[in-house]
């Protein structure tokens, strides 16, 4: 007997050689890969018909023209093939005995190939399954290898261990326990096991590629010392029973360079007891956020004089009156100074020497401020100053100072010369009330109305009795009330 096994292609349109050692290997040659339809062949018929073919004798056959030289050159006198089914009654391929000799198969040979091809079925589906198993192994290590997000697997079940020695011992609020347990903390990051990490995360780090790397790798490249405080969250976190968790957090490269990840944890499903099998996906975010800030700084000051704009100064206005609505008798004071006849000064020395004028006036009003003060510049030649906790008189008294600091300040119109400078000031009350800051923002112009008409270079303050009688000179102090405050 020759046996012979040809499998059908993944299409099911032509038959390989699977195994046929004893036959001539030019005759193996000719019959690998021939289409199954409309061939006489005796293995193609025995696909078509999903049933035995018997060829007595191949020199008779009618109908084998196509194979018969072939066959006999290669000696061969009968060929007997069943199909080869797969457990789901799929063909997938033929067993076939061929003997030198024109011959008929008895029951024996009947039971032999049966059994050969039902034992042929098996192994050829558990060899199509391991491939298959086989690929999509490399397909996932593919996926891991080469996603363009860093990930790290880790083992965290030595930490686990470690919570419920803590737990015993009778630690019951671990969140607080970390927080006062620096070195503890430490410990339970150094129990973490990086496994394996793939090229992203080597990358990341500044590791040369290559999984032999991973063992150099600590949870410092997770957490440094300056993100213990999120590693803690992401302890109470798991402890808790999460599965997930994200946080931002700086990490080191191997050379020492701090920079800034976006991390999230995932403890795999079925891993959720035993924590030996978490996903971590970092993504670096440091130029992210570095352009963010720089976009938020651009955003929120104004460029000329490096102060708060309009927008960040309402802003910080509204958060105060947001706190002093919950603060009851709490108070504060919004200052708008405006500079006194600056269009001259425009007219009269440039553009260039106004912008020069408005950067040193932004920097004389900005000496001796409280951290709490937030001046900005809220339009061309106007300034706000938000005094927090500061009672209307303190406000004017403060006011008064820094009408008399500008007055008394020459400022340089950018060439060496120098120029006097006056502002005008109007001073309102902030609190909890209705309106916001906007409406005190309003008084205060009413007011700076007012030092404008009082004639320049002085301040008035809305809705109060004169504190000090306007004078008419511009370097006299002046604080005046409107004539109708609305
Ligand atoms: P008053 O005392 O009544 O406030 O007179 P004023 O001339 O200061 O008031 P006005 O509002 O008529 O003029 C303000 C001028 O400020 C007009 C505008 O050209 C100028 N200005 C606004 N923004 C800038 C800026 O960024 N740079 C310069 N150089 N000038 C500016
Ligand atoms: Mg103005
Ligand atoms: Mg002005």
């Amino acid at each position: 007997m020759l046996c012979s096994i040809l499998l059908l292609d993944e299409a099911g349109e032509r038959l390989l050689v699977g195994a046929a050692p004893s036959l001539p290997a030019f005759f193996n040659a000719a019959v690998h890969g021939r289409p199954v339809q409309g061939s006489q062949g005796a293995c193609a018929q025995a696909v078509l018909t999903r049933s035995r073919v018997i060829v007595e004798d191949i020199r008779r056959a009618s109908g084998w023209t196509e194979y018969r030289d072939l066959a006999l050159r290669a000696r061969l006198g009968s060929c007997w093939t069943d199909p080869i089914y797969g457990a789901g009654g799929k063909v997938l391929g033929t067993f076939a005995i061929y003997h030198r000799e024109a011959r008929l198969p008895g029951a024996a040979h009947i039971a032999l190939i049966e059994q050969a091809a039902r034992l042929a079925g098996i192994a050829i589906e558990q060899a199509q399954a391991a491939a298959a198993l086989r690929a999509g192994e490399a397909r996932f290590r593919s996926l891991y290898d080469h996603a363009p997000v860093a990930l790290w697997e880790q083992d965290w079940s030595a930490v686990r261990a470690a919570l419920a020695e803590l737990e015993l011992s009778g630690v019951d609020d671990l969140g607080r326990y970390l927080q006062a347990n620096a070195s503890q903390l430490r410990r339970l990051a150094g129990l973490v096991r990086i496994v394996d990490v793939n090229a992203a995360a080597l990358a990341q780090v500044g590791a040369a590629p290559g999984r032999h790397e991973a063992p150099r790798l600590t949870l410092a490249q997770n957490f440094d010392a300056a993100a213990m405080p999120s590693f803690a969250l992401a302890l109470t976190a798991l402890a808790q029973g999460q599965h997930f968790f994200a946080c931002e957090g700086s990490f080191e490269r191997l050379d020492g360079t701090v920079r800034l990840n976006e991390l999230t944890l995932l403890v795999m499903p079925g891993h959720a007891h035993s924590l030996d099998f978490v996903i971590v996906s970092t993504l670096d975010v440091t130029e992210r956020r570095r352009l963010h800030d720089e976009l938020s700084v651009l955003a929120t000051t104004d460029f000329l004089t490096g102060l708060p704009n309009r927008r960040e100064f309402m802003r910080r206005l509204e958060d105060e009156h947001a706190r002093l609505r919950r603060d009851v008798g709490g108070c504060a004071a919004v200052l708008l100074l405006d500079v006194d006849h600056f269009k001259r000064i425009n007219d009269e020395h440039g553009h260039a020497a106004g912008d020069a004028v408005l950067r040193q006036l932004g920097a004389a009003l900005r000496e001796g401020q409280r951290q709490i003060d937030v001046l900005g510049r809220i339009g061309g030649e106007e300034f706000a100053l938000l005094l927090p906790g500061t009672a209307p008189a303190e406000a004017a008294v403060l006011a008064e100072r820094l009408r008399q600091r500008v007055a008394q300040t020459p400022m340089g119109r950018g060439d060496g010369a120098a120029l006097a400078v006056t502002v005008s000031i109007g001073i309102a009350a902030l609190d909890g009330g209705e309106g916001g800051g906007e409406a005190a923002l309003r008084r205060a112009d009413q007011a700076l109305y007012c030092a404008k008409r009082g004639g320049r270079n002085r301040v008035a303050l809305a809705g109060e009795e004169t504190v000090c009688e306007a004078g008419k000179e511009a370097d006299r102090p002046g604080v005046q009330v409107p004539a109708a405050s609305g």
